[in-house]
């Protein structure tokens, strides 16, 4: 098969499309044959270099596809059946796993991380991970969902438990957890702030139902949402920027608020004012992917068409440079898909 592989980190240029060996099954397996794969901010990451990754790999972590062969265990599915691959891996059988705490799993990781991913034509995946989806929507929408609204379902659900009128506020409108976050605080009935860097994003942002937009270029986020909420601040911070941000999160919550973390896509360290974290009574949690039960839980949202995959482009796997590039320039609004 057609595989995007790197053979060691660094820059677009490291990204290399080859031909490499079919994966096999095996019996207690679903042999996927690849019809898109979403990027994620995280692919850059792996790209660039992570610990736990060996080389030669396959980056790409949200798959959809057709199932075309079955290991000898496996009779709940049927070759041709329309399905995604849950954007993770875990072992199965320990404590967490089995008591449904999959992304506490020692051995979890994202597909495409520690394991290698979906950027090619095949991959061979347990059958647990695999997910029927139905026929309206098609193989770009259903790449663009899982992982983005599963890590942004278990952020506002599993985590910072949002409730009906809270307020939330939101950065980065235009990435794929801000544009699924948008919609998930919405479907709770809660006022919606948001960040966007130019005025064609903020537009989109109202568009998914943001109730209002800060422009973090040219706005002070923490003083915006003290003139939005009356000086009350918010319920919920849902934060994935890292210190570019942080601070002005911080300050944007109201005493007793929640301020979720999944990312750091500016860098891995921020200040932290003390005195307003135990003053304020704030909570501040860490969130990471989520649960396969809140996997079904989101997607049954997706399926019924309460919440919508966001996608900005779509490019050919074999020019995965290009769409890398892409995506470090930072303007787009939603999921960069890629079809072998
Ligand atoms: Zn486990």
């Amino acid at each position: 098969m057609k595989a995007v592989r790197i053979h060691q980190f660094g820059g677009p240029e490291v990204l290399t499309y080859e031909e490499v060996p079919d994966p096999k099954p095996r019996k207690d397996q679903v042999l996927v044959r690849i019809r898109a794969c979403a990027m994620n901010h995280l692919d850059l990451w792996v790209r660039k270099g992570l610990p736990g990754i060996n080389l030669p790999h396959i980056p790409g972590s949200d798959i959809a596809g057709e199932i075309v062969e079955l290991g000898e265990y496996i009779t709940d599915f049927k070759p041709g059946q329309r399905v995604i691959v849950a954007p993770m891996h875990f072992c199965n059988r320990c404590p967490k796993c089995v008591g449904g705490l999959q992304n506490q799993c020692r051995q979890f990781t994202v597909l495409g991380n520690a394991v290698d991913g979906g950027d090619c034509e095949l991959i061979a995946v347990p059958a647990v991970s695999v997910i029927p989806i139905p026929d309206a929507l098609d193989f770009n929408q259903a790449a663009s969902v899982s992982l983005v609204f599963l890590t942004a379902w278990h952020m506002l659900t599993g985590r910072a438990a949002i409730r009906p009128g809270q307020t939330v506020l939101i950065l980065g409108a235009n990435s794929g957890v801000g544009s699924a976050a948008i919609q998930i605080a919405r479907l709770f009935h809660a006022r919606v702030i948001t960040t966007a860097g130019d005025d064609r994003k903020m537009e989109r942002a109202r568009e998914l139902g943001a109730d209002y937009v800060i422009n973090h270029y040219q706005q002070k986020i923490s003083q915006e949402v003290r003139n939005i909420t009356h000086g009350e601040g918010v319920d919920i911070v849902i934060e994935h920027v890292g210190p570019a941000t942080f601070d002005e999160s911080v300050r944007s919550l109201k005493p007793g608020g929640t301020l979720v973390t999944c990312g750091a896509t500016t860098g891995p360290k921020t200040e932290l004012e003390l005195r307003f974290l135990f003053s304020r009574q704030l909570s501040l949690l860490g969130s990471y992917m989520g649960t396969m039960s809140e996997l079904y839980e989101v997607l049954g949202h997706v399926f019924a068409g309460r919440l919508k995959p966001v996608i900005d482009r779509i490019f050919p796997l074999k020019d995965i440079r290009a769409a890398h590039e892409y995506m470090e320039k930072s303007q787009m609004f939603g999921k960069i898909v890629l079809n072998p």
